[in-house]
């Protein structure tokens, strides 16, 4: 049991259920910040292995806490997934810009996104 953890800021209930949903099957830990400050305190404090990053949040974007954690040491090369919220609106460029390592646009399948989690973090 590897236990690694995953940090998915996201201000949506129904969209935190269906990660949550998704990885309860996985030996994957889940914790959960629903805002950008939020989410930056969590990486810097608790120093997940990976973070879903959705993209429109409250109180600071997810390309400014992505950038953010970009320039703090403990996270700058900690895998970040941004979650778009479709293809053609340009988050992806701006995403990449930010220092995203990949980016799942919106509405996507749940199988593709643990398939982009286990890529960059294996699960054993
Ligand atoms: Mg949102």
């Amino acid at each position: 049991m590897s236990g690694k953890t995953i940090l998915y800021v996201e201000d949506n209930e129904f969209n935190r259920k269906i990660v949550r949903d998704l990885l309860a099957r996985t030996t994957y830990r889940l914790i959960e910040a629903f805002d950008g400050e939020e989410g930056v305190t969590r990486a810097l404090a608790e120093r997940p292995d990976l973070i879903l990053m959705d993209i429109q949040l409250p109180k600071m974007s997810g390309i400014d806490a992505t950038r953010r954690l970009r320039a703090e040491p403990s996270t700058a090369a900690t895998p970040i997934i941004v979650i778009t919220s479709f293809a053609l609106s340009g988050d992806d460029q701006k995403a990449r810009d930010a220092g995203a390592t990949g980016y799942m646009a919106k509405p996507y399948s749940p199988r593709d996104l643990l398939q982009q989690i286990r890529t960059l973090l294996p699960e054993a």
